[in-house]
């Protein structure tokens, strides 16, 4: 395994594995801090693909001026130790300098869907992941790339931005692993202290009676989002921030559910530490969400 630093290094990498050995190349982008999460769109793309490039980059452009980008775990020993057992060929650690030169002027927006639910709460955020995902994807021009469904709305963007710019890779997308609590794994829930990594789990479980009301037949999102929010709102170490129901497609908010794919999302404070989670209605014929776990 080899980890390249510099993006010429990495881009010219790439196109040797393209052209001269004519090998698939799976990427899967990480803000490093890696977890079980992270691992399962390794193993996927080790599966699916003859060359695997895991990128780690705290990407600065994608966190607001208050937020954690300072303070956000960072590892490379371990990510890399980690990262050797799962068998990767190459890791792609640049500096912020090396992606973000003096003079850097080029951003990307996908307007419409990065102006909702995350992107209401995070302004510019997703410019900031489209930005460097379009950067990863020109350096090392995968056939895949690996996303996680943990994600959803960065996930439906991914696909909207190589959809509208013609990028040459598909898009994968993976359910999100959880702890046996159900807690979405997440690089942030190192932020959170025993106390709240208890209370943490009541976001799950108010996902999960959302879900349960549906199976019983409830079909107005109102109430559905009551649920959630009074069950959350039960957890003195949790403040909701918002919580919404869409269509998983499009993001278009739903008042009723009728047979469409419908996403569940929400943001949710637990002390100072903001975390999202998500779960998928009617997602039948889609790849099967972890949350069905049961
Ligand atoms: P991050 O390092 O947080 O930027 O995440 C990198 C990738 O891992 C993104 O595609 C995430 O959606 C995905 N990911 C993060 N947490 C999980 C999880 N618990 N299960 C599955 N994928 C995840």
């Amino acid at each position: 395994m080899e980890i390249i630093n510099r993006r010429q290094r990495m881009s010219s990498v790439a196109r040797k594995i393209r052209r001269e050995q004519d090998k698939s190349i799976g990427l899967v982008p990480t803000m490093g801090a890696l977890h079980e999460g992270h691992l399962s769109l390794v193993k996927e793309a080790r599966q699916m693909c003859d060359i695997v490039v895991v990128s780690v980059f705290v990407n600065p452009t994608q966190f607001g001026p208050h937020e954690d980008y300072a303070h956000y775990p960072r590892d490379l020993t371990k990510d890399t130790a980690l990262l050797t057992d799962y068998n990767v060929d190459y890791i792609f650690a640049p500096t912020a300098e090396e992606i973000y030169p003096k003079g850097y002027a080029t951003y990307v927006n996908v307007e419409g869907l990065s102006d909702q639910l995350e992107g209401v709460s995070r302004p510019g955020h997703f410019r900031g992941v489209a930005t460097i995902v379009t950067v990863l994807l020109n350096t090392i021009r995968p056939d895949f790339a690996f996303f996680g469904q943990k994600d959803a709305q960065q996930a439906l963007i991914i696909k909207r931005l190589v959809r509208d710019l013609a990028f040459d890779t598909e898009i994968v997308v993976l359910p999100t692993v959880r702890e046996d609590s159900g807690l979405a794994l997440s690089s942030r829930n190192a932020y959170l202290n025993s106390e709240e990594r208890e209370a943490a789990n009541v976001i799950h479980r108010s996902l999960m009676k959302a879900k349960e009301a549906y199976k019983a037949g409830e079909r107005s999102a109102g109430k559905l989002v009551d649920l959630v929010r009074k069950t959350v709102e039960a957890e003195p170490r949790a403040r909701i921030e918002y919580v919404n129901i869409s269509n998983a497609d499009n993001l278009d908010r739903l008042e009723r559910i009728d047979d469409q794919p419908v996403l569940i999302t929400l943001a949710v404070f637990v002390g100072k530490t903001r975390l999202i989670d998500n779960v998928l209605l009617n997602s039948a014929g889609k790849k099967k969400d972890a949350l069905v776990k049961t």
